[in-house]
């Protein structure tokens, strides 16, 4: 039994359409990978070279060369460790910042209320709770006691000539750094 001409030209249209569509298709997902990586390894490096190699990789072996791209890739996207960047210097800044004695750059204890080397005021003690408090806190973060606005700016002012702890409590965590310093 044979088929008429006819209908077998018009299985051959089909087939031809059917192959043309996933070979379009195909070449759209290649096109699409590379495209993928390119965006991808610009996010991770700065090196043209790499750029040129991951998309070529891609390119040349296609889901092969995205799954061996996927595997071999940094880490980290250049933002990523930008911002790990920015959050270790801050961190840096801080400890710092908090550690030297703003007259002398004596290294001091984060519960310490004055330099034991030149006795600048580094903290003062919550009038409520006694925690130590940052002379720019306007509040205690330990029992939200305020600190007192107009005190805070008249002792700010004559701080290089205050000397004298102010309260009786402030001298027993003082003192116990200042005997070890000497
Ligand atoms: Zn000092
Ligand atoms: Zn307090």
């Amino acid at each position: 039994m044979s088929l008429p001409s006819e209908l077998l030209n018009q299985i051959g249209v089909v087939l031809e359409l059917i192959v043309a569509f996933f070979t379009a298709t195909l070449v759209a997902f290649w096109i699409g990978f590379a495209v993928w990586t390119f965006r991808d390894i610009r996010s991770r490096t700065r090196d043209i070279f790499a750029w040129l190699l991951a998309v070529i990789l891609v390119l040349a072996l296609g889901p092969v060369g995205l799954l061996l791209y996927l595997l071999m890739r940094p880490k980290d996207t250049l933002a990523a460790v930008y911002d790990r960047q920015l959050e270790e210097e801050a961190l840096l800044r801080e400890i710092t910042e908090r550690r030297a004695c703003p007259n002398c750059q004596t290294i001091t204890e984060p519960g310490w209320l004055i330099c034991p080397q030149c006795r600048t005021e580094l903290r003062r003690t919550c009038a409520a709770c006694g925690k130590p408090l940052e002379l720019h806190w306007i509040a205690c973060p330990y029992c939200t006691t305020p600190v007192a606005e107009p005190q805070y700016v008249d002792e700010s002012r004559f701080r290089p000539a205050v000397i004298a702890p102010p309260p009786a409590t402030t001298t027993e965590p003082v003192a116990a750094p200042a005997t070890l310093t000497k």
